[in-house]
């Protein structure tokens, strides 16, 4: 399992039970599983099973993922066809153990993969992608082995399982119906079509934006048009254009969201006009690169799915193992937010049309309000990142304030450890110490970018751990800081810090993992629930006692003056009507695509979005969604369909987790044991609302995240 942030916001990518016990083979008639050969064929003997870097070769890992891949086949087959009666253990917990080569090769690759590429390895991902999801198919689509689930599962009344055992059974189960185990053979025949129509628009739909964003980067005549810019970026703008074929001209290339980050800094406003609507118009204009109709077809086949599964809409369908499972709840908590940011977006806009009539503005403009809100910024806020920097140097800021907080808050300790081979020399690793002494697990740290890891950051396990497999936490975070020049320390800008807990927030939820399962283990939660821990975390970055601790000057020594964090803190609940309200929007416009019935689906994608934007009493034209329908691509073809209020639910719950510690008493040993007895140390093994009434007391609350985001006029229904 790995867990991604992007731009600020994370998202979940890759389902994988890394284990390393070997389970043995299932005792049946089916005698055909291959035997395992080469480096991944069993645990590696460093401790805690760490991969073995120095033997690892890039080359072994296609091959050795397309070994694991067949052993499992067969291992899932000969579950199937076991001749002796369906048992939760004959089962379930076979299919736990069922796949182990792969889980560990899979564990070392998709890190490589991600964090330290190549030509191999990136050939090897490619070629992999397809059989991985065949992989899929072959145990959610095989009929035998869910007669066998099924059954198990229609006994459960008297079976007197333990919660852990519960909750296994329950998830399967709902696995193989919410991938048609269900349906008959006619309708399976008529999914698998769909599927695979899905497959094919959501393959294209990427590409083709992926086109359209670059072909839309707007041309301009003259240097004097990109007044504002840097010269390094009129330079890149140069030969951004002689490459598109227009040598002696200006290109400016569009990034994916709605909003350009160089709007705020071009002073031209024409210029402003032309990039701002090349940015919302990209894919919508009627040319080679419009992709409504592509959207309007996976619309009307998602809801046409969803009423052969027997489901109202998509949405239904798509939120089935989620913390909210109604589509309703999802649209309620948004809409609560609306009369706040409503209100904010006004009040923000009227301080950018006072900064702008300065200028001779008489009309603010969608494509003025990143310049205006800029000079407000900057003539309210008076802060310099630079004057951050020398404060947090990146492994002071792990070791004296990750791991600091860590030890206040939970009793943990880390050793540094330097026996163990990484896959990168700038790494470090850290043998993860419990408050009893005992030993939870293994930490790496890397930190820094390279041209050859993706960007962001991200946490992810090596090894997961599992009781029944004998495996505790190998884990790993990768961020993106940029590398110090030879000699001088590494340091990191305000938000890099917070992006550090954050990633960490992620680790503690792997180490802290006590289950059975690996599929129910540690992160293995659900898309609306496993950036609640991490976004948690962030808060202890600026707990004063913390701060202290670690936000000390490289050469000086000297603390962080606190004026400087005040304005840190202040500047960020500026601008919320933009910075919050488009990502609510957006949240609110995936939820109008995938809350449609099959037969309202025949629509036409522009008049769609401008009903649903019309109706969100919010101020879509000066501020339009975060992205438009037909460049949306976490909900077209990345995974997040019906899932990008995660983002703003997870939030929510950071917030009010965090209003709790802070009025039961703050950073405490006391507190920290709460959270991982009622949350942090359960992986999936209760409902997630119950855990989260289990730590708090009561049901989440919207009100410490409106106050955290300086959101005023807290609204009713
Ligand atoms: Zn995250």
């Amino acid at each position: 399992m790995m867990i991604r942030l992007f731009a600020g916001a994370a998202i979940v990518a890759m389902l994988s039970a890394c284990a390393s016990v070997e389970g043995g083979p299932v005792s049946t008639a089916s005698a055909a599983v291959p035997k395992a050969s080469g480096y991944f064929a069993q645990a590696s003997a460093l401790p805690f099973h760490a991969p073995d870097f120095t033997k690892i070769k890039d080359a072994q890992l296609q091959p050795a993922i397309e070994q694991g891949i067949a052993i499992k086949r067969a291992e899932i087959e000969a579950i199937a066809n076991n001749p002796a009666p369906a048992t939760f253990e004959n089962t379930l917990v076979a299919m736990q153990r069922a796949g182990q080569m792969l889980n560990r090769a899979r564990g070392v690759f998709d890190q490589l993969a991600a964090a330290n590429t190549n030509d191999t390895l990136d050939a090897a991902q490619a070629a992999l992608a397809p059989k991985l999801t065949e992989l899929d198919d072959a145990i959610y689509l095989n009929d035998k082995l869910f007669q066998r689930v099924k059954a198990v599962y229609d006994a459960r009344a008297a079976a007197g399982m333990t919660p852990e055992d519960a909750m296994l059974l329950e998830t399967t189960y709902a696995d193989f119906v919410h991938a048609g185990a269900l349906l008959d053979a006619a309708q399976k025949a008529q999914l698998m079509q769909m599927n695979s129509r899905i497959a094919a628009l959501e393959t294209q739909f990427s590409q083709k934006l992926t086109e359209a964003t670059a072909a839309k980067a707007p041309v301009f005549d003259t240097r004097e048009a990109l007044a504002g810019l840097s010269d390094d970026e009129i330079d890149a703008a140069a030969k951004l254009a002689a490459e598109m074929g227009q040598p002696g001209k200006f290109a400016l290339a569009l990034v994916n969201t709605t909003q350009q980050p160089m709007l705020v800094s071009l002073t031209n406003r024409e210029t402003r006009r032309r990039l701002f609507q090349a940015s919302v118009n990209r894919a919508s204009g009627g040319d080679a690169y419009d992709l409504t109709g592509t959207i309007e077809e996976l619309a009307d086949l998602r809801a046409r799915k969803a009423a052969l599964l027997g489901l109202p809409n998509y949405a239904a369908y798509a939120m089935y193992d989620r913390m909210v499972r109604e589509p309703a709840e999802a649209i309620k908590f948004m809409r609560d937010f609306v009369p706040a940011v409503a209100a904010t977006q006004a009040r923000e806009k009227a301080m950018l049309e006072e900064m702008a009539r300065a200028d001779g503005v008489t009309a603010l403009e969608p494509w003025d309000w990143g310049y205006y809100a800029e000079k407000v910024r900057k003539a309210r806020y008076d802060l310099d990142e630079n004057q951050l920097k020398p404060y947090f140097e990146v492994w002071n800021t792990l070791e004296n304030g990750v791991f600091h907080a860590m030890e206040q808050f939970y009793g943990v300790t880390f050793k540094r450890r330097t026996d163990l081979p990484t896959y990168h020399p700038d790494m470090r690793v850290y043998t993860v110490i419990d408050k009893d002494g005992g030993e939870l697990g293994l930490f790496y740290a890397d930190p820094f970018a390279r041209p050859n890891k993706q960007g962001g950051a991200w946490m992810g396990n090596f090894v997961e751990q599992s009781h029944l497999l004998g495996n505790k936490p190998v884990i790993y975070n990768s961020l993106n800081v940029p590398p110090p020049p030879a000699g001088q320390p590494a340091l990191m800008t305000f938000d890099e810090v917070t992006t550090m807990f954050h990633e960490f927030g992620h680790a503690m939820h792997g180490f802290f993992a006590d289950q059975q399962y690996p599929a129910l283990s540690g992160t293995n939660t659900a898309r609306d629930f496993v950036e609640f821990p991490s976004q948690f975390h962030e808060n202890l970055a600026t707990v004063p006692a913390i701060l202290s601790h670690y936000a000390r000057h490289y050469q000086t020594g000297a603390v962080i003056p606190a004026d400087l964090i005040d304005k840190v803190e202040a500047a960020a609940t500026f601008n919320q009507g933009l910075g919050f309200g488009e990502t609510l929007e957006a949240a609110l416009l995936d939820m109008e695509w995938h809350d449609i019935s099959p037969s309202e689906s025949k629509l036409n994608a522009a008049a769609f979005e401008a009903q649903a934007l019309g109706g969100m009493a919010l101020d879509t034209r000066m501020i339009p969604p975060r992205y438009r329908s037909p460049y949306f691509r976490h909900i077209w073809s990345n995974g997040y369909e019906a899932g990008y209020y995660s983002y703003i639910w997870t939030e929510m719950l950071a917030h009010d987790a965090w209003d709790w510690i802070e009025t039961h008493g703050g950073v405490t040993r006391a507190n920290g044991d709460h959270v991982r007895e009622t949350f942090l140390g359960q992986g999936h093994t209760k409902d997630y609302e119950v855990m989260y009434r289990d730590y708090a007391g009561h049901d989440p609350r919207v009100e410490p995240m409106l106050k955290a985001r300086g959101l005023t006029g807290v609204g009713g229904e």
